[in-house]
């Protein structure tokens, strides 16, 4: 099937014009320039920017599928909100927490009958804001029997399920979750943004039998490069198909900064005595790396905190500054360690969003909230920068990434002037260096050239510049 896409502009992953047209044949981009170019082709008119598909450089696959079908129902005025908001989770599984009836306008309480008349082709549960109650529709009562097991905390009738019972049903509608929907769902929502092509971290068997089967049906039109978890590397370096494969293992260096376990220095400032606690150090890394390598993996490492940082330079040096490893996060780099980071060419897979979320890093920082996210001083000394969202940490529309990258935070104290990427090296980073980054099957992604696949992102208004980036919204084309 042969198609020209015209559109307002085509730009290519480092903002350069390229026409209004690209011209796609049979999955694959066969032509670009301006429309008069391409004569006797069918027309399909787009209104907006044509770019290079996103490539998220670190997401969670399945885990963005499992989160995908939760909804929030904090704040719902009644059992109609209730049930009309879980109608929207999306997934095979409908599941919401949060309500509360002290906060429903009138005093009725929420009840099966309510939840069929939104939801009845799945299996639905809204779980009260304390977690000790739960209200299930008709198919999640059936498919699970919560009666059964436990006959004194279930009121069949009513859908209502106390304590015990409601947990009892919660685990078993996990295990009921097909990994494959559970993917596929995942896919669906990001190919809708723009999105084509993913690392997917710490990725497990389960979700590479999801993928598989995928592709197999000719249902995964995303290019997907997976970092298996510690544990189960072994098992499953050098599966993989056209679309997707196990390319790397994913290495944890430290913890996080909210839970106060990313490794610092010096002691967090809001918990004296306390550094962090370091995971992995240098020798380590690089023995699992060497073992890593040896089956043609490349290796990703978490590092937060700065001493972890310090642990992934010093293994980078000692294995010789090779090219397949990949630091997750690096968020706080001291001024020395953004000029190793730099001078070594490290890849470095930034989550700007968190720029935004961690607002309160002052707290466990410090003075060293300077040191926070330094992306661009990494990037502008040699860093090889490539974006992405952690998503279901972050949300993973790639405007509220490029948003928090170029510093429309919504407060400028989170996003220093010095710390912005541009338009164009946000844009750059999202495509062309996160695809390289991902490797595999995802590296052919990230430009807009004869040859390459037929992924393409349509922004509304301009992402080369910053009024753009403020006002679009962005979705999928092929
Ligand atoms: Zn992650």
């Amino acid at each position: 099937m042969r198609r020209l896409y015209v559109a307002t502009a085509v730009i290519d992953y480092n903002g350069d014009a390229l026409g209004d047209a690209v011209l796609v044949e049979e999955g694959r981009i066969s032509g670009v320039g301006p429309e008069s170019r391409f004569r006797g082709v069918p027309r399909v008119r787009l209104d907006g920017y044509l770019t290079p598909g996103v490539v998220d450089a670190h997401l969670h696959l399945e885990g963005l599928g499992m989160a995908m079908s939760t909804v929030d129902l904090r704040g719902a005025s009644s059992p109609e909100e209730v049930a009309a908001r879980l109608a929207r989770a999306e997934g095979p599984v409908a599941l919401g927490r949060g309500w509360n009836q002290e906060e429903f306008i009138e005093e009725v309480l929420l009840e099966r009958s309510y939840l069929d008349k939104y939801v009845s082709d799945r299996p639905a549960v809204a779980v009260r804001v304390c977690g000790h109650m739960a209200v299930a529709n008709t198919r999640a009562l059936e498919t699970t029997r919560p009666w059964e097991r436990h006959p004194e905390l279930v009121d069949r009738e009513r859908g209502l399920l106390y304590e015990d019972a409601a947990y009892y049903v919660l685990e078993r509608l996990k295990d009921t979750m097909d990994p494959v929907e559970l993917v596929d769902a995942a896919l669906r929502a990001l190919k809708s943004h723009g999105i084509y092509g993913a690392s997917s971290m710490a990725c497990t068997a389960r979700e590479v039998r999801a993928l598989k089967k995928l592709e197999d049906k000719g249902r995964l039109g995303f290019r997907v490069a997976c970092y298996a978890s510690h544990s189960e590397w072994r098992l499953l370096a050098g599966f993989g198909g056209l679309e997707w494969r196990v390319v790397g293992v994913k290495l944890f260096a430290d913890g996080s900064l909210g839970a106060r376990t990313a490794a610092l220095t010096t002691d967090y400032s809001d918990d004296p005595g306390n550094k962090g606690k370091l995971l992995m150090d240098k020798k380590s890394i690089a023995a699992e790396a060497v073992e890593a390598v040896g089956h043609g993996l490349r290796v990703a490492v978490h590092a937060i905190g700065d001493a972890a940082l310090e642990e992934v330079l010093e293994a980078h040096r000692l294995l010789g500054e090779p090219s397949w490893l990949r630091i997750e996060h690096a968020s706080i780099a001291s001024p020395s360690q953004v000029e190793k980071l730099g001078a070594q060419s490290l890849w470095v897979a930034a989550q700007p969003r968190f720029r935004v979320s961690d607002w309160w890093r002052g707290k466990r920082l410090g003075s060293r909230i300077d040191w926070s996210y330094r992306y661009r001083s990494m990037m502008l000394r040699g860093a090889r920068l490539a974006l992405s969202t952690d998503a279901p940490v972050e949300p993973f529309d790639p405007i509220e990434t490029l948003r928090a990258a170029v510093g429309l935070c919504g407060n400028p104290g989170l996003c220093p002037e010095s710390e912005n990427l541009r338009p164009r090296e946000a844009l750059q980073a999202y495509t062309l260096t996160a695809a390289h980054a991902s490797g595999g099957p995802a590296s052919v992604l990230g430009r807009i050239e004869k040859g390459a696949p037929a992924a393409l992102a349509l922004f509304s208004e301009d992402p080369t510049t910053m009024t753009g980036i403020a006002k679009a919204k962005v979705k999928g084309v092929t």
